[in-house]
């Protein structure tokens, strides 16, 4: 075909102009992507959006956008206001049986004014302390808190009701180490909180995400709790602007690990330590029960997340660092991917609504409450 005269004179502009339109559209693309993976208040931050970049998954071979942001402290403050805000909204059922193993929790009145929306005391990045004394010896280095571990501000009324949740077994180093750092990082962020470490008893298959479900059943017993963080034992928080609180949608708050070179492996990721209230734990009905060994429940949660309608949101990378101590590799669960391809069925069947367990023990230590449980194996 003969171009015309005048497209043969201009046809290395038309080129140009072609080149710039597709740039523009796959930059506009991109920043709708990358909203998706941060708080919606973090994302209409143009400057923390750039910071991302986009890596491949090792386990799944997904494109994603890692947060890798830039974001100021101020940021960080300013939707922490935001974020503390909605959560007042979403305390559902509250009032559970308050036992005479209870503890405390926040006896202030109603005259006492209410912490601040940003923790005024917050340092911003912070050393992790690897060298913890025995368990034991923990707890006079915490002479504000309660038994079982549970603190609240004594000068303000916390905005967040917290249960830090950590299933258990046999790592009894890490948990000193864990106890060390936690401790101060949640107090700082003047929390009414509590932790609970839910202990597998028995030598059989570890079963982390029923744990989980035991550790929220456990807690809405003993008192109101609005917020759950799921937390892995050997993960050690790098910032204390990454808050222990509960945002409008689930967050994932392990983004950036040390032993991952502080990436996010992969975009759906929910494993490590994360954060849900308990209106949205009880809407996806927990975590599935059916994952004996290692693999597949943080998949579970995170597929039984967007099937509700949720999305799983997240602090920039920069915040949201955490350091992994080394232990041994758990042997994986080589049913895993064939729980995780049927779960939808089971999402309705399986979870909270189907935990079955023994308690053994409930223990309220100084610095942490013990649930130590047997677990049925679902029928
Ligand atoms: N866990 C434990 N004892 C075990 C296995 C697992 O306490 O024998 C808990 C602990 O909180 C740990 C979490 O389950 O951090 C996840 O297991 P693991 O650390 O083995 O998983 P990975 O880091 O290899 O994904
Ligand atoms: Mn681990």
């Amino acid at each position: 075909m003969v171009l015309q005269p005048w497209l043969r004179t201009h046809l290395y502009k038309v080129l140009v102009v072609l080149v710039v339109v597709l740039l523009l559209l796959q930059y506009a693309f991109n920043s709708i992507f990358e909203a998706r993976q941060l708080e919606p208040l973090f994302a209409i931050n143009s400057s923390s959006s750039a910071g991302h970049r986009p890596i491949r998954s090792r386990e799944r071979g997904l494109l994603f956008s890692a947060a890798n942001g830039s974001i100021s402290p101020s940021d960080v403050f300013r939707n922490a206001t935001d974020m503390s805000d909605d959560t007042t909204t979403t305390v559902t059922g509250v009032g559970g049986s308050t036992s005479a193993s209870s503890t405390a929790g926040q006896m202030t009145n109603n005259t006492t004014p209410l912490c601040p929306p940003i923790p005024p005391k917050l340092v911003g990045a912070i050393r992790v302390l690897k060298d913890a004394p025995p368990l034991a010896e923990l707890e006079k280095k915490f002479p504000a808190l309660e038994p079982g571990g549970h603190y609240h501000p004594q000068d303000c009324r916390a905005r967040h009701k917290v249960a830090i949740i950590v299933p258990y077994r046999d790592r009894e180093s890490h948990l000193a180490i864990l106890l060390l750092n936690l401790h101060p990082l949640l107090q700082r962020q003047q929390l009414d909180y509590q932790i609970f470490i839910v202990e597998q008893a028995g030598n059989g298959p570890f079963n982390r995400a029923m744990l989980m479900n035991v550790g929220f059943a456990e807690a809405i017993k003993l008192y109101d709790f609005e917020c759950f963080i799921f937390h892995d034992v050997d993960l050690l928080p790098e910032d204390d602007r990454n808050l222990y609180t509960c945002p409008e949608q689930p967050r994932h708050m392990s983004v950036a690990i040390d032993v991952f070179k502080y990436k996010l492996p992969y975009a759906d990721i929910f494993g490590g330590v994360s954060a849900m209230t308990r209106a949205q734990f009880e809407k996806v009905n927990g975590f599935s029960n059916m994952f004996w060994g290692w693999g597949g429940e943080d998949d579970d949660m995170s597929n039984r997340i967007k099937f509700h309608g949720f999305h799983i949101s997240r602090y920039p990378a920069n915040i949201a660092r955490y350091k992994m101590l080394t232990h041994r590799k758990q042997k994986a669960n080589p049913k895993r991917y064939e729980f995780l391809n049927t779960g939808r069925k089971r999402f309705k069947s399986d979870g909270i609504n189907s935990l079955r367990y023994e308690r053994k023990d409930l223990k309220l230590f100084h610095t942490y409450t013990l649930l130590l449980v047997e677990l049925a194996v679902p029928s």
